[in-house]
């Protein structure tokens, strides 16, 4: 179908189109309404249909205030470590560990939208995006939807071929049961981020608990590797875990959540045109730990500000290229021979403080803790990866205008 730029520009044209009402896409739309200069642009977001689950439950750790701190479900101070090498318990002091419910989200952002007559949703499968002169589009079965600029949050794997550009492409896939003790049983004022006591074969594998209450706490089991495992296996692994490890037998399963997300070092175009790739499509998710809800908040207020100061939604992303590729080396291990990220995790967490890792993994640590970071892990492996992505990577280009 042919559009002309005068159809365009009649026909239901927005400030923004916001292609996928997720996290990133909620999050730009509400950080827009309570930005002065932005509040009375005229946004539409469009989304297979409104969020009505508790689809997700993103955690966190911060030492930051953010915009939906009033929604946080649970915070916690203390973060244990369990592996075959390394039994841990680590005392927060400037961060937190913080726990959103997708339901608590869905729900605050769609109630202050709700209340900004210029912000309106639309619900339908996105087929096409695109954009002929000054203009950008979305279109779905029914209808075309045409901005300014159009912030796209659609995850579309087929736009990576990371294998053969010497990049890596690692699923990151969980499946975590809610449960309820009819006794107290969990100590709540501790996340358990990893416990690596089980088997690593192809990959990595951990479990991780979020305990709410005494009596209620996700469980989770969750691995890194190329493939999904059979669905059985993570029923009977978590089951295993709960039974021999946990030691709890009497118990109910009150939810269960299944994700398989992607860990990749390939470089995400963060613009084309017209079009500003957000959250996960726009690299908001670490690549070697899969972590995004702070990353696409960081991007949001980027968005927001250049939006505010200079017009134009363009943001640089942060480039500390070491970063970059202590990611890749790090990938690079999980491929070839996750299993050894246990020992590597193990020591990075024996001769850490916990808070200089979160700042390493958020990409804020200085480069004297960078360095007491790599020299506080076993070396061989990485020095394989650096001559993996030496001689295995082709260059490729960020931005696409
Ligand atoms: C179960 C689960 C748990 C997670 N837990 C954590 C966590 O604890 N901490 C953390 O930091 N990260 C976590 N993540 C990773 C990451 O934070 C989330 O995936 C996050 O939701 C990514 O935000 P997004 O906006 O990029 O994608 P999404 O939130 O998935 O939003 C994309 C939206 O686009 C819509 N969409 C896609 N295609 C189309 C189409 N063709 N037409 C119309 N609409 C479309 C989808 O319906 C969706 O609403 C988790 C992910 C999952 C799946």
């Amino acid at each position: 179908m042919t559009i002309s730029v005068e159809s365009m520009k009649n026909n239901r044209h927005y400030d923004y189109v916001i292609a996928g009402g997720g996290l990133a896409g909620l999050s730009l739309a509400y950080a827009m309404v309570h930005t002065p200069v932005l509040k009375d642009k005229k946004i539409i977001i469009i989304d297979r249909q409104p969020k009505q689950q508790n689809d997700r439950t993103w955690s966190f750790w911060t030492r930051q205030s953010t915009r939906f701190d009033h929604i946080i479900y649970k915070t916690w101070k203390k973060i244990d470590f369990f592996s075959n090498y390394l039994q841990k318990r680590f005392e927060l002091v400037h961060y937190r560990y913080a726990t959103i419910r997708g339901i608590d989200f869905y729900r605050e952002v769609y109630h202050k939208l709700n209340q900004c007559s210029n912000v309106h949703f639309a619900f339908g499968e996105i087929i096409d995006i695109g954009q002929r002169e000054e203009i950008a589009y979305a279109r779905t079965h029914s209808d075309i939807f045409y901005g300014t600029y159009l912030f796209n949050s659609l995850f579309q794997p087929e736009l990576y071929d990371p294998y053969q550009k010497g990049y890596h492409y690692i699923r990151q896939h969980f499946k975590g049961y809610l449960i309820h003790t009819p006794e107290p049983f969990f100590d709540s004022s501790a996340v358990t981020m990893f416990d690596f006591r089980t088997e690593q074969k192809d990959g990595v594998y951990f479990f991780y608990i979020l305990p709410y209450r005494e009596d209620c706490a996700l469980v989770e089991y969750t691995g890194f590797s190329r493939e999904l495992l059979d669905e059985q296996v993570y029923d009977a692994q978590l089951q295993k875990y709960i039974r021999s490890q946990l030691q709890l037998t009497d118990y109910q399963i009150k939810e269960t959540e299944f994700a398989s997300i992607p860990m990749t070092d390939y470089p995400f175009c963060t613009r084309q045109g017209r079009i500003v790739y957000i959250g996960v499509q726009g690299g908001g998710s670490k690549p070697s730990t899969g972590y995004a809800f702070m990353r696409i908040q960081k991007q949001v207020e980027k968005i927001v500000k250049n939006l505010q100061t200079k017009g134009t939604p363009f943001y640089k992303p942060d480039f500390r290229p070491q970063f970059g590729f202590y990611d890749a080396m790090l990938l690079n291990i999980m491929h070839r021979e996750g299993w050894k990220v246990e020992k590597i995790f193990s020591e990075m967490f024996r001769k850490n403080p916990i808070e200089r890792i979160f700042r390493f993994l958020d990409e804020e640590s200085s480069i004297v803790e960078d360095f007491l970071i790599m020299a506080s892990v076993p070396p061989l492996p990485f020095l394989e990866s650096i001559v993996n992505l030496l001689v295995g990577r082709k260059p490729i280009k960020r931005y696409r205008n």
